[in-house]
Order: C-alpha cells, then sequence, then structure tokens
C-alpha cells in the first residue's frame, strides 16, 4: 500500500523541526530517508506511525487519511533501534504477541510465527529468552515481530546500527532480500549512506526539516541537487573546488581545462564550484592539463589506494588503482573526464550542470 504525505509539517513549541514537506512512497517500495543528525527523519516516522501528530498536512495510506487515526488503527509496524523486545518472554512469545492482540486463533498465531521464524532463519531460538541472543538475532526477532501481523507498512528507525559491523552488512542484504520478497512498502530511516544506498529503491536525503533531493540511489549519486547532497551521498564526499568560467572552459586551481560548451552553463567571468568525485581522477603523464595533488596521506584500502592532499588551498580525496603507489610528499598529476564533472552555483550550491 502507498504512503503519502501532503504538505506535512511538525513544531514542538516554537521549533519547526519539518517544514511542510511532500514525499509519495509507493505500494511495495523500499524508500530510505537518509541526513545527518537531528535533520528530523525519526519525526517524519513517528508522524507516519501516528507517534506525532503533524502541525499541518495530512498523510494518507492507501490513499485513505489517517492523520487522525490512532497508531493501532494505522496497518504500520514500526522496528526502532533498540528492539525493544519483552524481556521476560520467550522468542516464541514475543512473535506471538502481537497477533494475541489482535486476539488471533492459537494454531493460526503458531502458523504465522513460526512462517516468519522460518523466513529469518530463528527457528532454533524460539524457546530463548531476549538476553540469551546476541544483538543481531535480537534484531532479527524484533523483525519478525514487526512483520508476524503482516502490516501494510513497515517504519525502520536505524534498525541495524546496534548491530556489529561484519552483522550489519549481512543483515542489511537479508533486509533487502525479505522487503523483495514479502513486497511491503517500507520507508527506512538512517544516517549512513551507504545503507541508503544499498537498500534504497529511493532515496530521500533530508537537511534541517527539509527534502533536499528524492531518487533512485545512482540518480541521486551521479546527479545531486546541491553541494550538500553531492557531499553527503559518497564515501569518501565528493571534491568540491572554487571555479572560474572562461571562454571554452573552467579554470580549477590555476589550471585551464577546455570543456564542451554544454558543460558551462555560465558565463565568462562568473564563478562556480566544480565538484568531481574521488573515484573519478586518473593519473596522467602526457600534455593535458591536470591538477597537482600534494600527497599528505596514503591509505590503501585493498583494491584501491586513498590519497588525501592539497590541489592550491583545497584539500582533496582520490582513489585510484592499488599499483599507483604515492608516496607522502609527491606531487601527483590528475585528471578527469568532462562526464563526470558537476557545476554547482557558488551562493546556493544548487547544481548548474
Ligand atoms: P537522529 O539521527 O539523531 O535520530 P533525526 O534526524 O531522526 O536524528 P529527529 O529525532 O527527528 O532527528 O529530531 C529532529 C529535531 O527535533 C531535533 O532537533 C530534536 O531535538 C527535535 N525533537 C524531536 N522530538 C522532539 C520533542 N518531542 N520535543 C522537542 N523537540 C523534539
Amino acid at each position: 500500500m502507498s504512503v503519502e504525505l501532503c504538505g506535512v509539517s511538525k513544531r514542538f513549541g516554537e521549533k519547526t523541526v519539518i517544514a511542510p514537506l511532500d514525499l509519495q512512497v509507493a505500494t511495495g517500495e523500499f524508500l530510505v530517508l537518509v541526513g545527518p543528525s537531528g535533520c528530523g527523519k525519526t519525526t517524519v516516522l513517528r508522524l507516519v506511525a501516528g507517534l506525532e501528530e503533524p502541525s499541518t498536512g495530512r498523510i494518507l495510506v492507501d490513499g485513505k487519511d489517517v492523520t487522525s487515526l490512532p497508531p493501532g488503527q494505522r496497518d504500520v509496524a514500526m522496528v526502532f533501534q533498540n528492539y525493544a523486545l519483552y524481556p521476560h518472554m520467550t522468542v516464541a512469545e514475543n512473535l506471538e504477541f502481537p497477533l494475541k492482540m489482535r486476539r488471533l486463533p492459537r494454531p493460526e498465531r503458531q502458523r504465522l510465527v513460526q512462517e516468519v521464524a522460518e523466513v529469518l532463519d530463528i527457528g532454533h531460538l524460539l524457546n530463548s529468552l531476549p538476553r540469551q541472543l546476541s544483538g543481531g538475532q535480537r534484531q532479527r526477532v524484533a523483525l519478525g515481530r514487526a512483520m508476524v501481523r503482516k502490516p501494510a507498512v513497515f517504519l525502520f528507525d536505524e534498525p541495524l546500527s546496534n548491530i556489529d559491523a561484519k552483522l550489519r552488512v549481512q543483515t542489511r542484504a537479508e533486509l533487502a532480500r525479505l522487503q523483495q520478497r514479502l513486497g511491503t512498502t517500507t520507508l527506512y530511516v538512517t544516517h549512513d549512506q551507504v545503507e541508503a544506498m544499498t537498500l534504497g529503491h529511493r532515496v530521500a536525503v533530508m537537511k534541517e526539516g527539509r527534502i533536499l533531493q528524492v531518487g533512485p540511489p545512482l540518480e541521486v549519486y551521479r546527479l545531486p541537487a546541491d553541494t550538500f547532497v553531492a557531499t553527503f551521498i559518497g564515501s569518501p564526499p565528493m571534491n568540491l573546488f572554487p571555479a572560474t568560467v572562461q571562454a571554452g572552459g573552467l579554470v580549477i586551481a590555476e589550471t585551464f581545462f577546455p570543456l564542451p560548451q554544454a558543460v558551462l552553463p555560465l558565463h565568462p567571468g562568473e564563478a562556480c564550484t566544480a565538484g568531481i568525485r574521488p573515484e573519478h581522477w586518473r593519473p596522467t603523464s602526457a600534455e593535458e592539463p591536470a591538477l597537482a595533488l600534494g600527497v599528505a596521506v596514503v591509505e590503501l584500502l585493498g583494491p584501491t589506494v586513498q590519497v588525501g592532499g592539497y590541489v592550491g588551498q583545497t584539500w582533496a580525496t582520490v582513489l585510484l588503482p592499488a599499483d599507483a603507489r604515492p608516496r607522502p610528499g609527491d606531487t601527483l598529476k590528475l585528471t578527469f573526464s568532462p562526464e563526470n564533472l558537476c557545476l554547482f552555483a557558488p551562493d546556493s550550491g544548487q547544481r548548474l550542470y
């Protein structure tokens, strides 16, 4: 079922935490809300869950206005980062609890618990108590408890943040598979852009209570709406350089790069910000225009090497093949292809190209 927020805002006292925003999540879609701490992601989830009341606007589930419905009547299930299992109940009892609340008959409850335990591979844990489980297992049980009553919408609030790094990667993949298999509309909150990129059919990037951009992960990555999105999505972040337009090209760090006219939305003499992602650089020894990077930090990542240093006054990070073995103190000559360049307005930060 679809979820729709229409002009939804939220104030706490004098403070506006969510500016009026519009957001549609299609039936079966996995939409990830991503943004820095405090930007209002959790508040959006709580509004959809009915745990907060919007200051303005309407929330629709499957086209039906649920704005004034209490949480229990919204057919949504929320999973928090801190699992919130009942400590004195076994895993089976925890899973069964939402079904008891709905007064389902016992055989039906047992069938649903078995089904969900199988899907999540926790069948062998059914008689354990939460304290006997690892963090990852507990989180699976919490997922199971959200899934067992087959809600129309899943709301996830950083469900993987308390799991250790290795298990997090595995659970992330399982979660994606699970959502695909169940086809349940999902709104997922994280501050981790890798999670956003790998899980979401679409990603909504939030900052200070506003949605700056919504789109498929690759689109947001390739065509960020502004410098905030450009540097928030992608790790290490996109490099940004002050630049000036000249006839037929762009000057970055005192080097002239000829560019096709289509790339240049500005007029000669105008300033802009040039953005180039770390992986879009290549070393060059030829007589082509290049930026000089004074190597300061070299980190071997395995298949690639991450190199940090100054280009003129600007710090830049580049990813190069591991066989390029620069050392601190070296100067690298680097260039890029025009199709990998982004240009932003210097004041608003909005993308121009
Ligand atoms: P995080 O990733 O740290 O959880 P978030 O993006 O989920 O952050 P929210 O938890 O939605 O952000 O909070 C957004 C802002 O709203 C914060 O400044 C927070 O202090 C404020 N806020 C949230 N709930 C309340 C409340 N009940 N009363 C007052 N202010 C609140």
